[in-house]
């Protein structure tokens, strides 16, 4: 861990935060309404861009800021299209100490783009590792080493080639998104504002274990839709998997959704590993049915993709069809997700930050 003295970025500040920044560079407040501009919609990478900005503007504020803006430190493309970028991040560790200087600790994160007929959609990290140490995941297995800055998250999106043509993004990549609120909704703010990215909630995607505090704010607060991690309906076995069980039950989180309408424009969907012989038995699709009756909501089979130090295999093809059709003949909505960039270790729970490990 080192001591870092950081310049604020400009990446990641909302429209009114960047007319603050401008101000206390002598600016007026319409050139921050240029660097939402710049920043969000054209997206630029370096300061000379912003042709319309004075030299001595520009000047002003890169004395004081970073733009925020930093090339992937790698990329890896899968035979599918599938697209892996790594990030190097440096994110504050703890509180400041008694001189009041913030430690800061530098990780590898990843995001991973998708592409698909009509769509490219953005699997984007929101920590460096995470805390919640599911034990099929590589990310996990980590340990946490800082949450991601609104400039971090927002940096996934335009440092990346396909910047321009996004359509869609996931809040599914490394870390655990509502264990970083506050930033997470900030994130959302820019995405969504007009003076931002100009998206519709309905492009965006927060997939949780169900952190059930920010979890209950999420839905209050947000329009976008949600994609819980279930992976198995009964709360001992879910345990032996999630160690989160143990504060958030998975039946105390569906009773929460329960309360919310998703029969408009908001869909939630359940995301579900299929372990051979430890979650795809018929007891557990009907337990599965129990618990998410009366809820208008999908549920995703995700083939298991192994993983080093870890017993368990995924199901066969064969069984993965057996429980969707036991789902789906009782009716409830049940899709198996096709596995994307499995060869560049991109696929669910593969994500593992590569650069740190060599
Ligand atoms: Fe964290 Fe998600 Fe991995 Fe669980 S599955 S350890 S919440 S990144």
């Amino acid at each position: 861990m080192q001591k870092t003295v950081i310049k604020e970025k400009l990446l990641g500040m909302t429209q009114a935060e960047l007319i603050e920044a401008a101000k206390k560079c002598s600016l007026k407040a319409f050139v921050g309404k240029q660097l939402s501009d710049w920043i969000y919609k054209k997206r630029v990478h370096d300061w000379d861009q912003m042709v319309n900005v004075s030299k001595a503007a520009r000047q002003a504020l890169s004395e004081m800021y970073d733009l925020g803006v930093e090339a992937p430190v790698g990329k890896a493309l899968s035979s599918d299209g599938t697209k892996k970028y790594l990030f190097s991040v440096t994110c504050p560790r703890g509180v400041a100490d008694a001189s009041g200087e913030i430690r800061y600790e530098t990780s590898a994160v990843e995001a991973v783009m998708i592409p698909d007929e009509d769509r490219k959609t953005l699997c984007v990290s929101s920590q460096a590792g995470c805390k919640m140490g599911c034990k099929f995941c590589m990310t996990g297995r980590q340990g946490f080493h800082g949450n991601l800055s609104a400039a971090d998250i927002l940096n996934q999106f335009i440092s990346i080639d396909e910047s321009e043509g996004l359509t869609n993004t996931v809040f599914m990549g490394m870390g655990e998104p509502l264990d970083n609120y506050e930033t997470v909704a900030k994130v959302i703010d820019i995405l969504t504002a007009d003076w931002g990215f100009g998206w519709s909630p309905k492009r965006i995607t927060v997939s949780s274990i169900g952190v059930l505090p920010t979890l209950e704010r999420y839905l209050k607060e947000q329009k976008c839709h949600l994609a819980i991690s279930l992976h198995n309906p009964f709360p001992q076995e879910r345990l032996e998997m999630m160690p989160v069980q143990k504060a958030y039950s998975i039946t105390e989180i569906v009773r929460l959704i329960k309360q919310y309408d998703f029969s408009g424009q908001r869909r939630v969907s359940f995301e579900y590993t299929m372990f051979a012989g430890h979650n795809d038995t018929a007891r557990h699709a009907d337990a599965l049915l129990k618990l998410l009756r009366g809820l208008e909501c999908r549920v995703n089979l995700i083939r298991f993709h192994k993983i080093p130090d870890f017993p368990f295999e995924s199901s066969s093809a064969r069984n993965m069809e057996v429980f969707r059709d036991r789902l789906n003949e009782n009716g409830l909505i049940c899709t198996i997700r096709s596995s994307r960039g499995e060869d560049i270790l991109a696929a669910c729970g593969m994500l593992a930050g590569q650069h740190q490990q060599q």
